[in-house]
């Protein structure tokens, strides 16, 4: 029999808000903070505190939703997942676990060039994060920085629709970039602000149910996922091969050793006593709000789209896409072009080769658009752009790096004549060789001539005045 795995993921993405999720604590901008200095009587749970719902959470996640060509419910509430933990002080997580606020969404994937899959999206729902636990080594106690408690969550659920550990890893790669792309979230990782659980099973190839899944909680990193996936494939495809069962549990992922380990058998959702929360009305959107919030802003998904009518293969895609970078100045660029379709290809090839390899590049939309507008004016030749680019990166404009230099292309058709008659005279061995048949030597008359113009001669006009010159010198 032949084992098949099937995978599931639910990605907890946290909304870029200024305020936390039910109260006005400042989310934003914590960078230089101290623990715990962004509390209050609410996110710590004190007793009689009541939340309020941040409007700017509700719009992120629709946001997200149209993006996902989602069902975005008029209808949905929240409730109370009870649990205790010491990062938890109400004792319960606020979330929309009866009516959530988003259903039915999907998300394409591309495997390769040629191949893309189509992600079903079961639903998105609001939360609020937990606090951070902190556990010093060797220490006989742990600390709890409530700074994070109540950060505004989205938790988006997949079906489970993805076969390979590479599969989940496109997916997880193309959700990232779908909500920073659009602002969505700030995407900060180490932070977590990306974060997410794998559910896994396998069974029979051709099987109608699933088998016995266990849940890898809390990674992120896309690498990481992915070696996590393909070592806990193995592991329940060796028990039930060896006549073993998957037992249903949360496991972690110790990324040193390159292992599942088993945390905790899985509660059922009965074990969370989920009902709904009293203290907040459920939520009811009006169609104009709905539709005010249907994005403006240009996603990754139609950035993807964009590269691929140009024929941009998937790894251009991802090196422009997935850098922030890149893709804020690709953007940016194409959109001082008047978003001409024509000029995707010449914008990426300036964004994925050198550029990428430099430290901290200064490179703004409108210099590179000088530098591809002197391209195709013939103003400079490609080889001369490229000398001058690493400069262009340090925030020089080309044209006055042209101007300084002297590197403006020799178009000329008159100076073009004479230097090419003057370089026919000091080589006639070489025009006996060209005329005797010889046309190899071509290129080396022209590479006299690109001296004698410090590179800076039209090539083709070179290479065709040249042979209009020998050719007539032989009639
Ligand atoms: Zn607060």
């Amino acid at each position: 029999m032949k084992l098949i795995p099937t995978i599931g993921i639910e990605v907890h993405v946290q909304l870029n808000t200024m305020s936390k999720m039910f109260c006005s604590c400042r989310l934003s901008g914590q960078d230089d903070s101290k623990p715990n200095q962004y509390i209050c009587p609410i996110c710590i749970g004190l007793p009689g505190t009541l939340p309020t719902l941040n409007q700017k959470a509700v719009e992120l996640a629709l946001q997200i939703g149209h993006f996902l060509d989602a069902e975005i419910q008029e209808q949905s509430s929240f409730d109370r997942k009870n649990y205790f933990y010491p990062d938890l002080p109400k004792g319960y997580q606020i979330t929309q676990f009866y009516q959530p606020i988003i259903r039915n969404g999907r998300l394409t994937i591309w495997l390769d060039d040629d191949n893309s899959s189509s992600i079903k999206i079961t639903e998105a729902h609001l939360e609020e994060d937990a606090a951070k636990a902190i556990h010093p080594e060797g220490q006989p106690y742990s600390q709890i920085d409530f700074n994070r408690a109540g950060a505004p969550l989205l938790e988006i659920v997949s079906a489970p629709d993805m076969a390979t550990p590479e599969e989940a890893k496109r997916y997880l790669t193309e959700l990232y970039l779908l909500v920073t792309s659009i602002g969505a979230c700030q995407g900060d990782m180490q932070k977590g602000h990306f974060k997410f659980d794998l559910n896994i099973s396998v069974a029979e190839e051709g099987s109608t149910t699933l088998g016995t899944r266990t849940e890898l909680k809390n990674l992120n990193s896309f690498r990481f996922a992915k070696k996590a996936l393909e070592y806990e494939i193995d592991r329940q495809i060796y028990l039930l091969s060896s006549g073993k069962i998957v037992i249903q549990e949360t496991r972690g992922y110790n990324e040193a050793e390159g292992k599942t380990f088993s945390q905790r058998n899985k509660e059922d959702s009965d074990g969370y006593r989920y009902f709904p929360e009293p203290d907040i009305p459920p939520l009811d959107l009006k169609t104009s709000l709905i539709d005010a919030t249907r994005p403006d802003t240009t996603s990754s998904i139609q950035l993807r789209g964009l590269l691929q009518s140009a024929g941009l293969s998937l790894r251009v895609q991802d090196t422009i896409l997935l850098d922030p970078k890149s893709r804020l100045l690709f953007m940016q660029t194409l959109a001082i072009f008047d978003n001409d379709p024509a000029k995707i290809k010449p914008i990426s090839n300036w964004l994925i080769g050198e550029y990428q390899t430099i430290e901290s590049p200064n490179l703004s939309a409108s210099h590179l658009r000088q530098l591809i507008e002197l391209i195709e004016a013939s103003v400079i030749s490609n080889n001369l752009a490229k000398e001058i680019f690493p400069d262009i990166c340090q925030g020089r404009s080309p044209q006055d790096i042209i101007k300084e230099r002297g590197l403006t292309q020799i178009n000329d058709q008159s100076i073009i004549d004479s230097i090419l008659r003057q370089v026919i005279g000091n080589n006639p061995e070489a025009v006996t060789q060209y005329q005797s048949g010889e046309q190899k030597i071509l290129g080396f008359l022209i590479g006299q001539a690109m001296k004698e113009t410090k590179g800076q001669a039209n090539p083709q006009l070179i290479r065709k005045t040249l042979v209009d010159l020998l050719d007539n010198m032989l009639q």
